[in-house]
């Protein structure tokens, strides 16, 4: 049902987002709660849920969407210092049930994640 989605919604223009870029494919956006100076959320077009819901067929589309981060990180000045999260599951954080990929930078970064 990840048409009935906040982001879903978004992807129709059914509600608005700041969206810094969009194709056929992808829409990539502002986050609005953002746990960082950038954060950017790159969805595809295609309501697929979780990561683990995609298949051989969105092979193209989920390697868009690393691409789409490239260049969105590029066009944020964050130059080679970001990162890319993607949380499957809501055991994993995922609280949006349309797939998407958060670009994360501007600030040090630490790792491991909570
Ligand atoms: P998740 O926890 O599912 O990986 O990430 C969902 C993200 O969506 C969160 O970082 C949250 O701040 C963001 N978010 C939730 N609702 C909205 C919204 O209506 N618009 C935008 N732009 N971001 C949202």
């Amino acid at each position: 049902m990840s048409e009935d989605t906040i982001f879903g919604k978004i992807a129709r223009g059914e509600i608005p987002a700041n969206i810094v870029y969009e194709d056929d494919l992808v829409l990539a956006f502002r986050d609005l709660y953002p746990a960082a100076p950038t954060h950017i959320l790159i969805i595809p077009r295609k309501p697929i849920p979780r990561l683990c819901d995609a298949n051989v067929e969105d092979k193209e589309l989920l390697g868009h969407m690393l691409l789409t981060a490239n260049q969105v990180a590029e066009a944020e000045g964050l130059g080679d210092k970001f990162r890319l999260v993607i949380n499957n599951g809501a055991d994993a954080g995922q609280s949006v049930f349309h797939l998407h990929m958060h670009v994360i930078g501007g600030r040090p970064l630490n790792w491991p994640p909570g």
